[in-house]
């Protein structure tokens, strides 16, 4: 029997049958070798864990080996950030002249690596609507597209990409960036997906402690995905690592818990009169109620409400928040609240926000730990206050 993934993520990342029971941090850069031969073969192999440390870590390693289990992948390569992790895959699988399918509603930074820094190595990107299943298949350009990149859930209106109909696709290799899910909600190797990328500075390290990200998947690619990573040095500290391991050993109560308070609070906002939009995977009104279901264990701690009053409302909401705090990122103990609109979009056009799926606003709440009571009172409070 195959223990459930709560349980997997105690027991998990314990290389070595260390008697310590909390993750061990090995800050050393590098480490004595034996002899010339077998330093030879640490210089000259992937993924060695014990020769230097941009080529890997124990404590690094202790925490690729968890996460690899937790997705049920071959192997895992962890890096300084999220974007460490995209970029990684990015730029060390392909090469110019390569295509790559991805889709309008993906993190900024996502959207800008495809955006700004592709087309300068003569990498070309097509955006689809990501929650087409077709889009993805009809934008393949057959021998030039390399990659297919997809978000799901999405930001920032938490659109789902059909996993099933998306690991299905032949020809390019297949990601998926999970940050929002992590392993506990959704598992995308599962449904033939190539490659998972989290930042694993949200959910999974859980307490805004860690800048972390991390590539899952074959020994095959993660090999070469780890030659690049050697020589772009974006490589995990192992202090975050330690931060992430111990996260990932609560995931399981947060993320439940996150959820259960999420979905309290998206019925909570349904009719209210200061709100014209819920969006929240777990709600029967959100557009891929059906898929969330089929897809997805838990649905997360993320909501995204569209405010009546529109750029006013928004501002005068997360200032007015007393619990919930103004701040980006995601998944930590607090909740978070933000308004992209005036702050991390605040410099594009209008029409340009509309495309990006960002209305006036438009909030996201990241639901923390918090009593339920007092959160929805925190959130009820504000929404009262952006009226006046
Ligand atoms: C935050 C985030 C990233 C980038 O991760 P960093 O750790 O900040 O580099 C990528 N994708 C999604 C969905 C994110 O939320």
């Amino acid at each position: 029997m195959t223990d459930h993934l709560e349980t997997r993520a105690i027991l998990a990342g314990r290389p070595g049958g260390d008697a310590d029971l909390a993750p061990v941090m090995h800050p050393s850069t590098t480490f004595e070798l034996e002899s010339v031969d077998e330093g030879r073969a640490m210089a000259t192999s992937t993924g060695s864990t014990t020769f230097y440390s941009r080529y890997g870590n124990p404590s690094v390693a202790a925490f690729e080996s968890a996460v690899a289990d937790l997705e049920g992948a071959e192997a895992a390569r962890a890096f300084a950030s999220g974007m460490g992790a995209m970029a990684a895959v990015v730029l060390g699988l392909c090469s110019t002249g390569d295509h790559i399918v991805t889709q309008n509603r993906l993190y900024a930074g996502t959207q800008m690596l495809f955006s700004a820094v592709c087309p300068r190595f003569g990498i070309e990107v097509t955006s689809v609507d990501g929650a087409d299943p077709d889009a993805w298949e009809a934008a393949i350009r057959p021998g030039k597209t390399m990659l297919c990149v997809a978000e799901t859930p999405a930001n920032p209106r938490l659109e789902l990409v059909d996993l099933e109909r998306f690991g299905a696709i032949a020809g390019p290799m297949c990601v998926v960036d999970s940050t929002f899910a992590t392993p506990l909600a959704q598992r995308p190797l599962e449904h033939g997906v190539d490659l998972v990328v989290h930042s694993a500075t949200k959910a999974m390290s859980g307490h805004n402690d860690a800048s972390l990200g991390v590539v899952v998947g074959s020994r095959e690619l993660l090999d070469w995905v780890w030659g690049f990573a050697v020589l772009q040095g974006a490589n995990a500290s192992p202090f975050d690592a330690v931060n992430g391991l111990r996260g990932l050993r609560t995931l399981g109560v947060r993320l439940t818990r996150q959820s259960a308070t999420a979905d309290r609070l998206a019925h909570e906002l349904l009719g209210h009169g200061e709100v014209s939009e819920v969006l929240y995977p777990g709600l029967p009104s959100f557009p891929q109620a059906e898929l969330a279901k089929r897809q997805m264990d838990l649905c997360g701690g993320l909501l995204t409400i569209e405010l009546e009053g529109g750029l006013e409302a928004g501002r005068r909401f997360v200032e007015s928040t007393r619990i919930a705090r103004l701040a980006p990122s995601l998944g930590g103990p607090e909740t978070l609240v933000t308004h992209p609109a005036s702050t991390t979009h605040v410099s594009l056009f209008p029409e340009e926000q509309v495309a990006a799926g960002i209305g006036p606003g438009t909030v996201r709440i990241s639901v923390g730990l918090e009593h339920p009571d007092d959160l929805v009172a925190d959130i009820l409070a504000a929404l009262d206050a952006c009226r006046n």
